[in-house]
């Protein structure tokens, strides 16, 4: 007899460059408002601003060079352009001096947002989920070992629209950096391997349409490429 009701859905992996082997994935952490000048442009003051996470669900997952469908139920699609960190050891509490002996790689990844439900949501002090996790929102490269490229803290991070440049800062601009990160998240969860975590974008969010051909990279780590389609 059959051990599940249903047939179980497959593992939620990321590519690895250079290589057929993937990355299980069982969970994505979300950084919130870490560049000071994305915090401004959507209203904040990032000088008072803690550090703080949502999170998407793994089935959210879409690689690099997909095409998805103009997401459900919003009129104001967003691009946000992030560093990845994925975890390769556990660590609980731990120190950002040792932060980083937890990573495993970076990617590059998309944050993708239904900016009008999250600003709903936000104005009425309800949860960002439907803003925020949603199939296809969670786009994501190939990941970049850390034991080949290192830990990337400064570096060119760039989104083109339809080849036009639309948002370009450096990794160093980061309020909270990736040590920083690492170390809060985990006075609050036990990060394991399968852990994501998107670090937050810097300024020039915008809309997409149908059509639309989005291309990113991070010096260092790599690229990222998604297509918008028609709306289901
Ligand atoms: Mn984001």
């Amino acid at each position: 007899m059959d051990a599940y009701v249903f047939p179980p859905a497959a593992q939620a992996a990321v590519a690895v460059r250079g290589t057929s082997r993937r990355y299980a994935v069982s969970r994505i952490f979300c950084v919130g408002r870490n560049y000071a000048a994305h915090a401004r442009e959507m209203g904040f003051d990032p000088d008072r601003e803690p550090p703080f996470f949502f999170n998407k669900t793994p089935i959210d997952l879409v690689a690099s060079g997909s095409a998805i469908a103009y997401a459900l139920g919003t009129n104001n699609f967003h691009y946000e352009m992030e560093l990845v960190i994925a975890i390769g050891k556990p660590a609980l509490r731990i120190a950002p001096q040792q932060a980083l002996d937890c990573v495993w790689g970076y990617a590059c990844g998309l944050d993708m947002t239904r900016r009008d439900l999250q600003a709903m949501a936000r104005d009425k002090g309800q949860p960002w989920d439907f803003g925020k996790d949603f199939e296809g929102s969670a786009v994501i490269g190939a990941l970049a070992p850390a034991s080949e490229i290192g830990h990337p803290d400064s570096g060119v991070i760039q989104l083109s629209v339809n080849g036009q440049l639309r948002q370009s800062a450096d990794l160093k601009d980061m309020i909270w950096n990736v040590p920083e990160v690492l170390s809060n998240l985990s006075t609050y969860y036990h990060l394991r391997p399968g852990d994501l975590i998107y670090t937050g974008t810097p300024e020039g969010v915008g809309p997409v349409r149908p059509g639309d051909r989005l291309t990113g990279r991070i010096d260092g780590v790599g690229e990222i490429a998604l297509a918008i389609g028609q709306p289901e």
